[in-house]
């Protein structure tokens, strides 16, 4: 029967990868991959020989038909994102979703994700917490930016580096100067950095040098 199994790749560190995880990549019939060479990368590392087949956001709804016929005729497909977990801002609900529709078993293995360690290493409660992903450019913005000053829950945002000075000042502007907010950084990586304060504090930590690497800003419940 076939099956589909979503495995997560590192974030940065390619200690991360699972030991369940390689051992389906090497097991596995067929693999879809976002990026080809980022996935041939991290293949030829683990000296694992595997054509990917590109599945991504531009292409996604195009090809569903035809991936669906392709895993049908397999036993196990995999579907790998550039880094982390498949379907966490980045390519994966609507294969998952058609995968179930036609009967293909779906498993999702536990693994690299950015948005845990840097909700979890932030602080600030984590019992009850909203996943944001990144925030619309321009249209819905504003409402987007008044449900987080209004939650009560912890939320998690991924933003860019040249676009986070802007977030924070956004963030201040809706929740106010002392919110809690903790930038996240590069996680797992050499130069891995996390800094806490209120939304001023931490607006005026980055403000003042350049901004590189991948960033997640979590913001404390409204009180
Ligand atoms: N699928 C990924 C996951 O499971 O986290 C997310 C992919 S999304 C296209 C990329 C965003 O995730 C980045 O812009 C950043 O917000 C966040 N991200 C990915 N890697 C990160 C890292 N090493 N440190 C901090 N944030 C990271």
């Amino acid at each position: 029967m076939a099956k589909l199994v979503l495995v997560p790749t590192p974030i940065g560190n390619l200690e991360d990868i699972t030991i369940r995880g390689l051992n389906i990549l090497k097991a596995c019939d067929m693999l879809f991959a976002e990026d080809t060479r980022t996935t041939g990368n991290l293949l030829s590392h683990f000296e694992i020989n595997k054509k990917a087949i590109p599945f991504h956001l531009n292409n996604e709804h195009k090809v569903l038909h035809s991936a669906i016929k392709l895993i049908s005729s397999v036993n196990l497909a995999v579907l790998v994102s550039d880094a982390g977990t498949p379907g966490i801002s980045d390519p994966g609900f609507l294969l998952v979703r058609e995968c179930i529709k036609n009967g293909i078993a779906v498993e999702t293995l536990p693994g690299p994700t950015a948005f845990v360690p840097a909700l979890v290493n932030s602080g600030l409660p984590c019992d009850k917490f909203f996943f944001e992903g990144f925030l619309p450019h321009k249209k819905g913005r504003e409402t987007r930016l008044k449900f987080i000053a209004q939650s009560e829950a912890t939320v998690v945002l991924y933003e860019s580096p040249h676009r986070l000075e802007k977030l924070l000042l956004e963030i201040e502007k809706h929740c106010g100067a002392e919110r809690q907010v903790s930038v996240s950084r590069e996680l797992t990586k050499l130069f891995e950095e996390t800094f806490r304060g209120t939304v001023a504090e931490v607006h005026k930590h980055f403000a003042s040098k350049t901004v590189k690497g991948e960033i997640v800003v979590v913001v404390a419940g409204k009180d």
